[in-house]
């Protein structure tokens, strides 16, 4: 995305608070020149918070959302008040809804290390996640994926970012594990996430800083969800 928004949580996942200026104010949300709040996509949910304005007035973020011109809209709830447009804030996020959302996030990209097939779809709920593969005939099995997951979470593999262009990334599309999710195309760097030596890929979400931060995990369900497509979902065992 493009938009005019610096995405703080990109290199600084791990912070909590940070200060904007209010550049916009629509019904379609408030864009801020900078902001910690993760906008859905990649199958990870939008960032809830506050905004506080320099008189301690307080605004409820409900959702965090991409427009179509690339801006990051944090979209108030309902009764909140807004902003006015040049006014600095201080914003919040929830850290206890993003931190179990950043180790599912991660623990997707092990669990397409440990079924090597490709990915068609998935998505992060709180405390679970799911991704989907296209895989002919099921040979999977419960327990058997649930335990390579936790020998890779154990292994504390390092989760470190890098960025490639466009153009090397056409090179190498082996990189590229998802069928439907295409990284989307701006023509600018390519975010790569590299997890030790066992998994690189092209992804924008929020990842933890090891993969032992994750904690135990187990597959709750493996469904046959039409001919080619097996859906696996899993949980955080806290
Ligand atoms: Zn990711």
């Amino acid at each position: 995305m493009s938009g005019s928004t610096e995405a703080l949580y990109r290199e600084h996942p791990y912070a909590t608070a940070f200060d904007a200026t209010v550049v916009g104010v629509d019904d379609n949300g408030i864009v801020l020149d900078r902001s910690l709040f993760y906008p859905q996509g990649g199958g990870q949910p939008g960032d809830a918070g506050v905004l506080v304005t320099a008189d301690g007035t307080r605004i409820a973020i409900d959702d965090t959302r991409y427009d179509a011109a690339g801006d990051i809209r944090h979209r108030p709830a309902p009764d909140a008040p807004r902003p006015a447009e040049g006014e600095r804030v201080s914003g919040t996020i929830d850290w206890a809804l993003r931190y179990p959302r950043m180790r599912i996030h991660t623990c997707l990209h092990l669990l397409s290390v440990a079924i090597p097939a490709p990915v068609t779809g998935g998505s992060i709920g709180d405390g679970h996640g799911r991704l989907d593969f296209d895989l002919p005939e099921s040979t999977l099995e419960r327990e058997a994926v649930t335990a390579t997951l936790n020998e890779l979470i154990a292994a504390d593999h390092p989760v470190t970012t890098e960025w490639i262009t466009q153009a090397e990334l056409d090179a190498r599309p082996e990189l590229v594990k998802t069928l439907s999710v295409q990284p989307p195309r701006t023509g600018g760097p390519v975010r790569l996430v590299r997890i030790g030596a066992i998994d690189l890929q092209p992804c924008g979400g929020t990842h933890v800083a090891a993969t032992a931060e994750i904690g135990r995990v187990r597959v709750r369900k493996i469904e046959k969800k039409s001919r080619h497509n097996r859906r696996v979902s899993i949980v955080l065992e806290d």
